[in-house]
């Protein structure tokens, strides 16, 4: 069965591939789908984003489709950014430049507990969507550290590790991330759904690992 991946964040991408390997599902990035509608994410949350993203490609592709929208939460600021994380420091989104911001609003800020969250959203081709939740709790940095993951990773380490994101080797991330527990509830709970899609997965008989 193919799934589209309604993300243009190849970050994200990399991520979901690495995670979410399940036999006899072909993931499909928008690049490789060729021209696709923009969806601007202009919902008040995670969950509005995602079913939008989905629906509206899944619409546009006649696919199956997958769309995460996430952030970062942060309680000394309220929950921001939130559902602007990514344009955090303003249009276009600049990782960097929402890493500094995010730094200089906590400058002596005592209080750095804050939390990743992910919402996967499944759309079928005629555009009916449900959607899954995961978070990862931690700590934002005084400084950044680190080279590897996107976005907040540099700032954010979770709980029960000393190191941050982007520190941390990829399977580790992919195994505690909001994005991971996320992925891992929907392929646990979607299994019966997507086995009623014509071209079912998984297939007859299939196991899933
Ligand atoms: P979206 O494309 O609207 O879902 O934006 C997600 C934004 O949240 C990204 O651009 C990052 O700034 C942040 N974000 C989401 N997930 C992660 C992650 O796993 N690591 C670091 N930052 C993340």
């Amino acid at each position: 069965m193919k799934l589209l991946i309604a993300t243009g964040n190849a970050h994200k991408l990399a991520e979901i591939r690495a995670i979410l390997q399940v036999p006899h599902l072909d993931l499909i990035g928008i690049r490789d789908f060729g021209p696709l509608p923009g969806v601007e994410e202009d919902g008040d949350t995670f969950e509005a984003n995602a079913i939008k993203k989905a629906v509206v490609l899944a619409g546009a592709s006649g696919l199956w489709t997958l769309a995460d929208d996430s952030g970062l939460e942060v309680d000394a600021l309220g929950g921001e950014p939130g559902v602007r994380s990514a344009r955090y420091a303003g249009e276009p989104s600049n990782d960097a430049a929402n890493n500094r911001k995010l730094l200089a609003q906590l400058e002596s800020e005592g209080n750095r507990r804050a939390r990743f969250r992910c919402v996967i959203a499944l759309s079928d081709p005629s555009r009916v969507a449900r959607t899954v939740a995961g978070s990862c709790e931690g700590v934002i940095l005084l400084h950044a550290c680190g080279q590897g993951g996107f976005g907040y990773d540099p700032l954010f380490v979770p709980d029960g590790h000393a190191r941050s994101f982007a520190e941390l080797e990829s399977a580790v991330k992919n195994r505690i991330s909001h994005r991971a527990r996320a992925l891992d509830k929907a392929v646990r709970e979607w299994v019966d759904y997507l086995a009623t899609e014509p071209a079912g997965w998984p297939p007859a008989g299939g196991a899933l690992g």
